[in-house]
Formats: C-alpha cells, structure tokens, sequence
C-alpha cells in the first residue's frame, strides 16, 4: 500500500507503558449489517507492553491478521478502541500508523530492484530526509550489507523475508509488527530469521508477531496471547503460561522388560510405549517425583536411565481451546510444530 508522504513517528512521544492497548476491539466483516456473521475478533482486550517479544498466536482463521491490520489501518474496525504507542488510531490514524512497521505475509520483491534501491524508495515513501536514512545501517542489522546492490530475483526467500523487515523499519518504527514471520520458510533459515528479531528487539524495538507455530512462540516471545474464534482465551507471559499447567511427565528406563503395569504404579496415568520404559504423567503441584521413584522401587524394577519432560504449549493450547461448544473446529496437531 503507498503511504502518504512525511509519516514519521512523531519524536518528541515518551515512551509508553505498553507499546499497543486494544479495548473491547470487535470486526465483523461486512459490517454492522452483517447480522449473524461470527465476528472475526469478538470484544478482544490485550496489552502488548513496552520492550516485548510478544507473540499472537492461534489457528488460521483465528483472528490473528485481522488485529494486526486494524492496528496498521489497514481493516476498519467494527467496534472497541485501539492505541498504538500511545496515539488513538481514530483520533490519530497516521500519528499511529507511523508507529509500527509492518511486515507482511507474503514475499513480492521487484525482481529488477536492489535492496538498496527498495528501502531508499520506501524511505522516499515516508518522507525521510535523505539525511536521516540509514539505509546501509538497517540492511546490515538484517545482515543483507552484501547483498545490498543484487537484484531482487538473485535473493533466497530468507533473504526476501529479512529485506522485508529491513523495509519496515526505514521510518525507525518502534514498534514491528510480522505476520506469519517464518510462514514458507525453511527449518534453517527459521532459527536465522529468529536471531534478526531478537537482535532487534535487543536494540529497543517492541514486536508484535502472529503465528501459529507453537514452537516460534515459545522459542521467540517472552509474552503470548492464545486467539481462538476471534478471541483471547489466554495472554501471559511465556514462563506463567508454561507453568500453568503444571503437567511433568517422567521417562523412565529399566533394566528388563516390564510386563504389565505394576500394581505400586497403577495410581499414577502410566502408560508402557516399550517393553521396557514407562512414561508417568503427574502434577507436580500435587505429586512429588520422589513419591513416583519410591513407587518405582516398591515395583522391583531397576531403573537404567530417568528424564522428565515440562508440559509444552501444544498441551496449553489444547486445555484452552477445547470445549467451545463443539462448534471450535480444532487444530490439528500438525498445525503446531
Ligand atoms: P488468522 O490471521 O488468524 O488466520 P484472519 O484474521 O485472517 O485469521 O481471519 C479471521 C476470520 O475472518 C476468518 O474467519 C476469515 O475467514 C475472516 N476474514 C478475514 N479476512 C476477511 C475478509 N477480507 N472478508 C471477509 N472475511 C474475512
């Protein structure tokens, strides 16, 4: 989308609390008239604060887009309120949109561009002063400096990916908005694209990312908002929300084959995927590993190797997004790599 001339984060703006603050925020496409539609984000409340690595995540459809292109104005809201560092997008929509850099899904590139050339446009775009753009600085922060005059068609998709970042921050946003960041790339260039991010979230830069990745949530962010049917069933930060399952499964080994599951540890959900292992899930709020050791004494059995697993995101997604009603098309589990 062109943007009009001179849209530059107004600089004399203190720094806020939280970076973006939704109220009661609702869309339902096709508007008010749309009577019945399932609203797209139904009465969302989030706060991304300040600093963060905040991730949105949840299953295609949940609304994830759709929050972030009403924070770029790029969507019209139906309903509720919206704050982007601080500045009211209906009251200020450019002051606001000026505030975030936005990258987008998908990787058009004009194959007859350098990246030099691409982010001189978009800061023309902007209306940076010539003076002002850091053009060389931002494309080394992505680690593009060499190819920085290539032509478009000779660059990777993880290279596309980073140009687009770079782009994004031209008018120095302090906030970077990513939908799908690693959406169509591969595994190695995923934990590349991680480390860009990180770098510049180091370097002060608030970012807000949608995906429906569990394992870039919970590599990447240190907060996370769980969006389902257009609305946030769980927000928190990356280590509350492991811990709020309080789910630990132990990995046991013994030395010989197992037979049924002894008597001693048929009060715990105990399952035998070999012969000789056994896998116990316990609550660790409510159960004590040693507890579960002694049992496994009481059994005869002769442990050769031990290992415990925390509960991941797949299971916190899971508790959360199950029972809606039946209507709740659930993810698959493939969805969540
Ligand atoms: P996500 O980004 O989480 O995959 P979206 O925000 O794209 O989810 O979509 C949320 C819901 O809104 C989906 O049901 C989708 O079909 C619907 N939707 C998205 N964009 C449009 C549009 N332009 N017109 C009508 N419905 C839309």
């Amino acid at each position: 989308m062109a943007q009009p001339a001179t849209e530059q984060p107004p600089a004399d703006l203190q720094v806020p609390d939280n970076a973006i603050e939704v109220r009661g925020l609702t869309k339902v496409y096709g508007g008010r008239k749309a009577r019945g539609s399932k609203p797209a984000l139904d009465n969302v409340d989030l706060d991304v604060p300040q600093g963060a690595l905040f991730a949105l995540l949840g299953p295609n459809g949940a609304g994830k887009s759709t929050l972030i292109n009403i924070l770029a104005g790029l969507v019209v809201k139906t309903a509720g309120s919206a704050r982007v560092w601080n500045i009211d997008i209906d009251a200020d929509p450019r002051g606001a949109r000026a505030a975030i850099g936005v990258v987008p899904q998908e990787l058009n590139i004009d194959s007859y561009f350098t990246p030099r050339e691409y982010m001189e446009m978009q800061a023309g775009l902007y209306g940076v002063p010539v003076r002002e753009r850091r053009t060389m600085e931002i494309l080394d922060m992505v680690g593009l400096t060499e190819k920085a005059d290539s032509y478009g068609r000779t660059l990777s998709g993880g290279m596309r990916r980073r140009l687009l970042i770079a782009k994004a921050m031209v008018h120095d946003p302090p906030i970077l908005v990513l939908d799908e960041p690693t959406a169509g790339v591969d595994i190695a260039l995923r934990e590349q694209l991680w480390e860009n991010v990180r770098a510049l979230n180091r370097r002060g830069v608030t970012i807000l990312l949608t995906t429906h990745y569990l394992e870039e949530a919970e590599e990447l962010c240190d907060r996370i908002a769980i969006i389902n049917h257009g609305r946030v069933v769980a927000c928190d930060s990356r280590d509350a929300m492991l811990h709020r399952l309080d789910s630990k499964t132990m990995d046991v080994t013994v030395s010989g084959a197992i037979g049924d599951i002894p008597d001693p540890l048929r009060r715990y959900k105990t399952d035998c995927p070999a012969p000789n292992r056994l896998r116990i899930h316990y609550q660790s709020g409510r159960t004590r590993a040693g507890e579960i050791l002694d049992a496994i004494a009481r059994s005869g059995l002769d442990i050769v190797d031990l290992r415990t697993e925390e509960a991941d995101l797949a299971a916190i997604f899971r508790q959360l997004t199950r029972g809606d009603g039946g209507t709740a098309r659930q993810p698959h589990e493939d969805e969540y790599r």
